[in-house]
């Protein structure tokens, strides 16, 4: 069975096959939504089928993702997704609610949430037989691709700020991949990721410009969906959803996910789903703010370096993830951001400041009078903290140098 049929653009509606576009929609430049065969999904499979898999990787989604196989059994392809997700009652109770999980994407291979685009990306490459896939990247999305493309014996070029922090290039240069590190913004090496991939033929995984991005972004909801079935029980506030925003890609993916599901008829209800963006790099929430579908530019400026972006890729999408579910946009400070990072670190969760930025929101939303104390929260940590520890050091205050001595112990207890 082909379940992948193929495309509509989310700006104009028009339809495509699957072997005529590779990117975005020709006429008007509208990201592309990928459509699958959702009648023949619903005649073969019962929602039991996919709950009772033990697969524990986002492989067990295979039936809705439009590839037929992942290759590359036994790599760390394996490893993606399904993450844990963690209760946070102390914080809870402080914060005035009532019910807050956190899942946690750092725990996928290459630490943050882009290893669910990569793994399908690089599945779908080996598919339609592209060698070499190019990517500009703030750091993760090149880490996820380069760790990736290495599981599979692929070859990845990648394209990254040349202020990308230091873990993310190491990650970068010990998975293999060509990288460049550009003299210029995130939005330079998009461009410029776009301009390579044409003249050398190379498949391009820009997020949002690639549709299958979203795609493995999605398989978040299904495992969310799955959770919420025991976690929520039988709730009647929806889910809210918390998740950090740059291109905005995550968040349209997380939407696509819970759409698919609708489509299916699995979906119980819609989850409220929350954007959150840095106020240095607030492009979409601008949009949201003054009611238009509009995104104009910004020139971003955020510690959170994985959201900081100038011109959302997805920016369009990423919007409607937030006003066709009953969500919003919240803006936090950097200092917010930092301070959620120690926030965080208090209950065992180390966040990257663009993961921490999700839970700074959830602290806006609450003080805007956004939420309910009996709506049940789940916050996204979307990045480990290993990735920017420049960042988290300053979260915290520096541990005393001491003699070794117990009174020196004393003195400092
Ligand atoms: C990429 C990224 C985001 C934002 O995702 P977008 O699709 O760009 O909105 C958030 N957090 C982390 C850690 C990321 O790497
Ligand atoms: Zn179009």
């Amino acid at each position: 069975m082909n379940k992948f049929v193929g495309y509509k653009c989310s700006l104009c509606g028009q339809k495509y096959r699957r072997d005529q576009v590779i990117y975005t929609c020709p006429a008007d430049g509208g990201n592309l939504n990928v459509i699958l065969d959702y009648e023949a999904i619903k005649d073969k499979y019962h929602p039991d089928d996919i709950t009772c898999r033990t697969e524990t990787s986002l492989w067990r989604y295979l039936p809705l993702l439009p590839v037929s196989s992942p290759g590359g059994e036994e790599t760390p392809l394996y490893a993606v997704g399904w993450t844990p997700t963690y209760s946070l009652p102390t914080i809870a109770e402080k914060l005035g609610v009532n019910n807050l999980w956190l899942k946690d994407e750092s725990r996928n291979p290459t630490a943050s949430f882009k290893d669910r685009a990569s793994a399908i990306l690089v599945a779908r490459a080996k598919e339609i037989g592209a060698e070499v896939i190019v990517t500009a990247s703030t750091g993760n999305a090149g880490a996820a691709l380069a760790g990736m493309a290495a599981a599979m014996g692929q070859k990845a070029v990648i394209f990254a700020p040349k202020s990308a922090p230091v873990a993310k290039v190491a990650q970068l240069l010990i998975f293999g991949a060509q990288v460049m590190l550009v003299d210029g913004t995130y939005d330079d090496a998009v461009a410029l990721a776009v301009k390579a991939a044409n003249e050398f033929g190379w498949y391009c995984r820009n997020t949002g410009y690639n549709p299958f991005t979203a795609e493995g972004k999605k398989t978040a909801a299904f495992e969310i969906w799955e959770w919420s079935l025991e976690a929520l029980g039988e709730s009647d506030n929806p889910l809210a959803i918390f998740v950090s925003v740059g291109d905005g890609n995550i968040i349209s993916g997380i939407h696509k996910g819970f759409k698919d599901l609708t489509e299916l008829g699995w979906l119980k209800q819609m989850p409220r789903i929350f954007g959150v963006q840095a106020e240095g790099s607030a492009a979409i929430a601008n949009a949201f703010n003054a009611g238009t579908e509009k995104i104009t530019p910004i020139s971003a400026t955020t510690t959170a370096d994985s959201i900081s972006v100038d011109m959302p890729s997805d920016g369009v999408r990423a919007l409607r993830a937030a006003t066709e579910t009953n969500g919003h946009y919240v803006l936090v400070k950097d200092e917010a951001i930092i301070a959620a990072i120690a926030e965080l670190g208090k209950v065992g969760v180390f966040a990257e400041p663009a993961g921490a930025a999700a839970y700074a929101g959830v602290v806006e939303a609450i003080s805007k009078g956004l939420l309910h104390p009996d709506d049940p929260i789940l916050v996204l940590n979307t990045g480990s903290g290993l990735k920017d520890v420049n960042a988290a050091l300053k979260a915290v205050v520096e541990a005393p140098i001491i003699a070794p001595t117990l009174e020196a112990v004393k003195n400092n207890l």
